[in-house]
C-alpha cells in the first residue's frame, strides 16, 4: 500500500502547516500521530510490481533508504513549511550540507560562502571538498559588494547562513539570488537559525534550503537531524539520486521525534525569540556586557534587512563581556538555569564559547576574519520565564 501525504495547502497559516501539513491522509487505523514506520524494506506483491517500482512505473516503496512513509510525512511537513517543491530528510545537518556539495560541485568548481558558518561547515569546504579540486572563498556575505567581488567564472554555488552561526550578521537573500542567478549559480540557504516560522528562503529567490532539524525544528535536544528543500524539480530529483547512493538518510524513528517536535514550532519560536528580545535589551544595558548583537536590536547593523526578509528575529543572541574572554568563561561557569552546552534551538535556555567550542576547528585568523572574536559568547533562548533567565545572566555576570 502506499500512502498518500498531506496535501501541500499553501492557503495555510504557518502554524497550521506546521501541526497539520505531512499527516497520513489514508491512515490504517485512524491514528492521529504518524506511525513510525520501522522497516527497512518493503514487500512487492509480485515480481512485475517490484520491476516497475524500481523503474518508477509505479509509485511504492522499496527500501529505506530511497523512501519511508514516516520519513516522507517530515519532508512533505518541512516542504509545505517551506514553500519549497520536496523535501528531503537526512541522518544530521552536515548529512544535509555534505550531499548538496558534493551533487552540486565537482573538480575545477567554485563556491562562495558566508565566513561566519557553523565551523564544520567551512571544514568541511577546506579540508574534505578541497581534496577533490572544489575551491571556495569564504566572505562577509553580509556586504552584497563581497558576493560580487568574490564571483569566479567557475562559481557554482552561493552558499549563505543568515542569521550566520555565531555573529548574527544577515545577508539579503532577494539581493544574493539575484548575483546568483545573473552567474547561472545557485543559492543554498541555510535556514536553521531562523526556521521557516520566521524565514522561508525559497520566498526570496533561493534555490535549496538547508536545515540542521537538531534545532529550532525538532526543539527539544534529543535529536539530530537534517533537511534538504529544493525549489524545483530538477533539483530534487538530483539531490535525491545522490541522498540515495551517499546514503545519508534519517531513521524512521528520528523523523517520528522531529514530527512529533515540528508541531509545537510556532508556540516555541514565539515564546523563546519574546525572551531574546527582552533579554538582548537587558544585555545592552548591563554594566559588564561591552555589545550586543540581535537583528532585533535597530542598531544591528542589518537590522533593516532582518526585517524586510524575516517575520520575527529569533531566539539567538551573541554579545561580548567588558573584560573580553575571561569575563565570558566567568559568565559561563557560574549561570544556573542557561546550560553550558553547543547547539540550540531547544526549549531549555543554552550557552557557549564558539571560538573554544562550536567554531573550534576554524583556524583562529580565519575566525577573526569572520568576526568571531574569542570573547564572543552565543546564547540560545528558550521557552523559560524570562525573569529566571535574565536574573541566572545577571548573577552570573555580576560574578565577573
Ligand atoms: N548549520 C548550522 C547553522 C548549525 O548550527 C549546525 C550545528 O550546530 C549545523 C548546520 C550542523 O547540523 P548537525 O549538527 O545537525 O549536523
Amino acid at each position: 500500500m502506499v500512502l498518500k501525504m498531506g496535501i501541500k495547502d499553501k492557503s495555510m497559516h504557518k502554524s497550521t502547516k506546521a501541526i497539520h501539513a505531512g499527516s497520513l491522509k489514508n491512515s490504517i487505523f485512524g491514528e492521529v500521530s504518524v506511525p513510525i514506520f520501522q522497516s527497512s524494506t518493503f514487500s512487492f506483491p509480485s515480481a512485475e510490481e517490484g520491476a516497475a517500482r524500481f523503474s518508477g512505473e509505479q509509485p511504492g516503496y522499496i527500501y529505506t533508504r530511497m523512501g519511508n512513509p514516516t520519513l516522507n510525512a517530515l519532508e512533505d511537513n518541512l516542504a509545505t513549511l517551506e514553500n519549497g517543491f520536496k523535501g528531503m530528510v537526512t541522518a544530521t545537518g552536515m548529512a544535509a550540507i555534505s550531499t548538496v556539495f558534493q551533487t552540486l560541485l565537482q573538480q575545477k568548481t567554485h563556491i562562495i560562502s558566508t565566513a561566519s558558518v557553523y565551523g564544520p561547515t567551512r571544514v568541511l569546504l577546506e579540508t574534505q571538498l578541497s581534496r577533490f579540486g572544489i575551491e571556495s572563498t569564504f566572505v562577509d556575505t553580509s556586504d552584497i559588494k563581497n558576493i560580487h567581488e568574490a564571483l569566479q567564472s567557475n562559481t557554482r554555488v552561493i552558499y549563505i547562513e543568515t542569521p550566520a552561526n555565531p555573529t548574527m550578521q544577515i545577508t539579503d537573500i532577494e539581493r544574493t539570488s539575484e548575483i546568483a542567478h545573473n552567474h547561472d549559480a545557485i543559492l543554498v540557504v541555510d535556514n536553521t537559525f531562523a526556521s521557516p516560522y520566521l524565514q522561508r528562503p525559497i520566498d526570496h529567490g533561493a534555490d535549496i534550503v538547508i536545515h540542521s532539524l537538531t534545532k529550532f525544528i525538532n526543539g527539544h535536544s534529543d535529536v539530530v537531524g537534517g533537511a534538504i528543500i529544493p525549489r524545483s524539480k530538477k533539483l530534487y530529483d538530483d539531490i535525491r539520486s545522490a541522498l540515495s547512493l551517499y546514503g545519508g538518510t534519517m531513521d524512521p524513528h528520528q523523523a517520528w521525534l522531529v514530527l512529533r517536535g515540528v508541531r509545537t514550532l510556532a508556540l516555541r519560536v514565539e515564546k523563546s525569540q519574546e525572551n531574546a528580545k527582552k533579554l538582548a535589551e537587558f544585555l545592552k544595558g548591563h554594566h559588564h556586557v561591552a555589545w550586543v548583537n540581535y537583528p532585533g536590536l535597530p542598531e544591528h547593523p542589518q537590522y533593516e534587512i532582518a526585517k524586510k526578509q524575516m517575520d520575527g528575529f529569533g531566539a539567538m543572541i551573541c554579545f561580548g563581556v567588558k573584560n573580553g574572554l575571561n569575563g565570558g568563561k566567568t559568565l559561563m561557569n557560574n549561570v544556573e538555569i542557561f546550560t553550558l552546552a553547543v547547539s540550540l534551538g531547544g526549549v531549555e535556555s543554552l550557552i557557549e564559547h564558539p571560538a573554544f567550542m562550536t567554531h573550534a576547528s576554524v583556524p583562529k585568523s580565519d575566525r577573526e576574519n569572520a568576526g568571531i572574536q574569542d570573547e564572543l559568547v552565543r546564547i540560545s533562548v528558550g521557552c523559560e520565564d524570562y525573569h529566571d533567565l535574565r536574573d541566572d545572566l545577571d548573577q552570573a555576570l555580576n560574578k565577573i
